[in-house]
């Protein structure tokens, strides 16, 4: 049977785009068809409240794992911009509302500020040394992630840091975050990155992976902000692969995939029959094992609130800080260390936290472009709120009534800090539980990296791959689900088309 195409992408993603780009530009014929009628998944930008005009990441919203040599490969006129804050995170003591700032470059304020936290300058001196080793960690373990997948053991020798290795990889991240941090508020800090989309204690290997996920971005781990919301990167990535003769099809929901000896049927639900050498599924594992009749591989489910909100001006704090710093880097709120397991332990017995640990940013301090320059002048602003520890599991018998709590949950959190309630500054609002997010976009039961994040290497005696291989070697994942997915990243997408050209 002839082929129409050399590859059919199931989903427009940013990594389905990502592979679309690579293989059209190396000569192949692509066809990519998209269930939804817009191109982008969770990296979409969107006017929300239709009355303002103004442009929210609906979904992801900061950019630290997307390297910039496939910006510079694919050509992309996209920009991240760093933010001069790191964090800020309110808490109270004997009664005053106080705040650790810490600014993305280490500075007297930051010193300061840690100082007031703790006068015996421990902690201040536990974070600069960690950080320094994980900054060298992420540096040497960046560059391998657009490589065929390394070994454990040749990844452990490439790195060459077994103290750094054997906390982020070997024992539970929760073990080298008390060990090396005394304060409550600051071990919380340090645990966000591991907990951030992954519904896991402390204590497990999971938060390991995702913390790791969060430190090694380009080398940094730094978060930066894109720069006309994360909807410019789609637009970019759409403008690439419409130049290199990519047949993009919207609103073409796949429903079936069937492969033969030497090639793979689609179908899709409007009756499309197509036929191409290769496939690749940029949506999740378990929507492709739906779709090829195998059986759908186990994950956690996803565990976050997003909430989108644009404000008349940013809300005072009590602690006194500015607000244009506090919001300016990742606001904290709730999530010390013992908060964070106490709200695991409940939210896994099936209880929603009255206090959501959550943190916030606000996208416009950094890059007002996402409003009309009316609003601007008015002084509005946007704050994208993440709220953790929120399984969907919590959602499945009544998901309107505990989003309403869900919601409570998550601004009682942010008003116990703030010197007026947020909600008199609100002008517009949108709130996604796990499950909106999964019936708007598919992520199965709103996990943000489609499935559990692994760690970046295979094990010894494995089949040597780039992590996007399917038992099929017609098949491959090009989406969040790929060893060495998840994040708004293009790694699995170029690492499928990868593996797809080094088939021929
Ligand atoms: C609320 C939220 C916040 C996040 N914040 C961040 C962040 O700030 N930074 C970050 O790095 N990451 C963040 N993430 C994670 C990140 O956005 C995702 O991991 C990443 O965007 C996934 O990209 P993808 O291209 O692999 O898949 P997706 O974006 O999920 O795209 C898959 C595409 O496949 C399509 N599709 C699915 N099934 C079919 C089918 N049967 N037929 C045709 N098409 C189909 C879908 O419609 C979709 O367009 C966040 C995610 C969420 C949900």
């Amino acid at each position: 049977m002839s082929h129409d195409y050399d590859v059919i992408i199931i989903g427009g993603g940013h990594n389905g785009l990502v592979a679309a780009a690579y293989l059209a530009r190396s000569g192949k014929s692509v066809c990519l068809l998209e269930a939804k009628s817009e191109l982008g998944g969770a990296t979409t930008s969107v006017r929300a409240f239709p009355e303002y005009d103004a442009r929210v990441s609906r979904y992801s919203y900061l950019v630290s794992l997307l390297p910039d040599s496939i910006i510079a490969d694919l050509g992309l006129n996209f920009e991240c911009i760093s933010r001069t804050v790191s964090s800020y995170t309110p808490y109270q003591r004997d009664g005053k509302d106080l705040g650790l700032y810490v600014s993305r470059q280490w500075d007297a304020m930051t010193e300061t500020s840690f100082d007031i936290l703790d006068s015996s300058g421990h902690e201040s001196a536990a974070w600069q040394e960690f950080y320094a080793e994980i900054a060298e960690f992420a540096k040497r373990i960046a560059p391998t992630l657009l490589k065929p997948l390394m070994t454990r053991n040749d990844l452990r020798e490439l790195i060459d840091l077994p103290k750094v290795w054997e906390y982020m990889i070997e024992k539970p991240i929760g073990q080298v975050i008390t060990t090396r941090f005394k304060n409550d508020v600051v071990r919380g800090v340090v645990l966000t990155d591991a907990l951030i989309g992954t519904f896991a204690s402390a204590y497990e290997i999971q938060a390991n992976i995702c913390f790791l996920y969060h430190l090694m971005g380009n080398g940094t781990g730094e978060w930066k902000v894109p720069k006309g919301g994360m909807g410019a990167l789609v637009a970019e990535l759409e403008r690439v692969v419409v130049a290199a003769g990519v047949d993009i099809n919207l609103n073409q929901e796949v429903t079936t995939v069937q492969s033969d000896a030497d090639g793979v049927n689609v179908v899709t639900a409007d009756g499309q029959k197509l036929r191409a050498r290769y496939v690749l599924s940029n949506a999740a594992p378990q929507t492709l094992a739906k779709l090829r009749g195998t059986i759908k591989p186990e994950s956690l489910d996803g565990s976050q609130m997003k909430i989108n909100i644009l404000l008349k001006r940013l809300p005072r704090l009590k602690s006194g800080v500015d607000p244009a710093l506090a919001f300016a880097g990742t606001f904290h709120a709730n999530e010390s260390f013992s908060q964070f397991e106490q709200v695991f332990i409940d939210a896994k017995a099936g209880i929603m936290p009255e206090v959501m640990p959550i943190e916030m940013y606000c996208h416009t301090l950094t890059d007002p472009s996402i409003l009309s320059s009316e609003l601007a002048d008015l002084g509005y602003h946007t704050l994208t709120l993440f709220g953790l520890h929120t399984p969907a599991a919590l959602f499945d018998g009544d998901n309107e009534a505990m989003r309403a709590r869900a919601l409570e949950a998550a601004l009682s959190s942010l008003n116990q800090y703030l010197a007026e309630p947020v909600e008199d500054l609100i002008v517009g609002i949108e709130v996604k539980s796990p499950l909106d997010i999964e019936k708007d976009i598919g992520l199965p039961r709103g996990n943000i990296f489609h499935r559990d994040l692994h760690f970046p290497f295979h094990e010894e005696g494995s089949t040597p791959s780039w992590g996007v291989e399917t038992d099929d070697p017609r098949i491959f994942i090009c989406g969040a689900g790929a060893i060495r997915g998840g994040g708004v990243s293009g790694v699995p997408g170029h690492n499928a088309a990868m593996a797809v050209l080094a088939k021929d």
